[in-house]
């Protein structure tokens, strides 16, 4: 069985042919630029690189250029589009509906469209790369796997905010939390290095990427996360500023004058480590600068490891303790230093980072402990295109 897992945002899209047999990705794709001048395809497979540069006016014309790709007679990987049986779509948002992945049809549109005022920015180009697809392979089944699924275990008193309790029922002003595709898979993957059953284990899941969440994962459940109604809560990111004190936002629309949206924005795309550091939001330019002496980019580093920090002890109080901790996404996965830094001073919770393992490879899962420490330290490469094909294998074998 091979499934076509699409990932659509708002002028990108990114994409992958699985096949199940063994779990291989036959192709890996990236288009650019959708609805803008100087349109890109770049696709990933047998070992080479297939460039389609050409105007593409909408998220149609992309995936009408990915079939195309995939079944190039020089270049693709496939002889006809019936090969695919199925398309893993990720969406961003489920609302409280979806608490799994679903076999997409009109009702689940509906939903989709009613969880626009939700994530405004990110569910209309899921919608939008949905309907391309429908419109292109109206025959194939189609599966929406949500990212924010995976938190709807959070507990009432976890999820629920202390404002005034009629804006929940009335708004669905609640925390959802994202990511939970990528904290699913490494706990899942977690589980299995340490051979024992998730449903055992208490575990925290730190995605550390540009956009960054940390979950606690209690019997393979999230049971809490930092992310929350939108993904600007929680630990400093990139661009976003994470948890502020929220008469902060009040206090700037007086000072200087701006709107609502205007605040917005700052604090989605000018705050995080970018804003503290004024180098960049890549963690490799502050990590530069930081090592050669810039006061605001160790700065900016010390605030993002502190607020991870403070994440990873409130989720071993919260479980009652700790079993393993588990870093990926791009920081996560590739900068030994942010491990360390983050680790260091938690070694009471039973953790002991080994600095030669956490220092030698990367691009695989490793174990980054000491061999007598108690709570075991991962590095898990995250598998969100890979945990969709499962989804949509398994929903449409039923
Ligand atoms: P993601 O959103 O998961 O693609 O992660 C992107 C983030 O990972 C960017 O901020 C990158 O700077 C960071 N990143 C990737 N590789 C490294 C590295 N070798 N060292 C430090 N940060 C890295």
């Amino acid at each position: 069985m091979k499934i076509l897992v699409i990932n659509c945002g708002s002028s990108s899209l990114k994409y992958q042919l699985i096949d199940m047999t063994k779990e291989d990705a036959l192709a890996k794709g990236l288009v650019e630029r959708i609805g803008i001048d100087g349109s890109i395809l770049t696709q990933k497979a047998n070992d080479e690189k297939y460039v389609i540069e050409q105007p593409m006016k909408d998220h149609q014309d992309a995936i009408k250029l990915v079939l195309a790709a995939l079944i190039d007679e020089k270049h693709g990987v496939i002889k006809d589009m019936s090969e695919i049986s199925a398309v893993g779509h990720r969406v961003v948002h489920g609302g409280e509906k979806y608490a799994t992945s679903v076999l997409i049809d009109d009702e689940v549109m509906k939903s989709l469209e009613e969880c626009v005022k939700l994530a405004p920015l990110h569910n209309p180009p899921n919608i939008i790369g949905i309907n391309a697809c429908k419109a292109l392979m109206p025959n194939t089944p189609m599966v929406a796997v949500f990212d924010t699924a995976f938190h709807q275990t959070i507990p009432e008193h976890a999820y629920i905010y202390p404002i005034p309790y009629e804006l929940y029922k009335k708004y669905a002003v609640r925390k959802y939390g994202f990511h939970g595709t990528s904290h699913r898979y490494v706990s899942m993957k977690a589980a299995e290095l340490m051979g024992k059953d998730v449903k055992d284990l208490k575990i925290i899941t730190c995605h550390l990427g540009n956009g960054a969440s940390i979950c606690a994962v209690e019997g393979g459940k999230s049971v809490d996360t930092s992310m929350g109604f939108t993904p600007l809560e929680g630990i400093a990111m990139g661009t976003r500023s994470g948890n502020i004190d929220p008469a902060i936002i009040a206090f700037l629309m007086k000072e200087l004058n701006i709107s609502i949206d205007e605040v917005n924005d700052m604090l989605n795309k000018k705050s995080g480590v970018y804003g503290i550091s004024g180098v960049s939001s890549d963690f490799r330019d502050i990590e530069e600068a930081a090592e050669k002496g810039e006061h605001r980019a160790q700065l900016a580093l010390d605030i993002f490891h502190n607020r991870v920090k403070r994440f990873v002890g409130a989720y071993a109080a919260l479980m009652g303790g700790v079993d393993c901790i588990v870093f990926t996404a791009g920081l996560g996965e590739n900068s030994a230093l942010s491990r360390a830094e983050i680790c260091k001073g938690l070694e009471f919770l039973g953790f002991n980072i080994d600095e030669k393992k956490n220092n030698e490879g990367r691009g695989f899962a490793k174990e980054i402990s000491t061999t007598d420490s108690k709570v075991k330290v991962y590095v898990i490469p995250t598998e969100e295109e890979l945990m969709i094909a499962r989804d949509t294998k398994e929903i449409v074998g039923k």
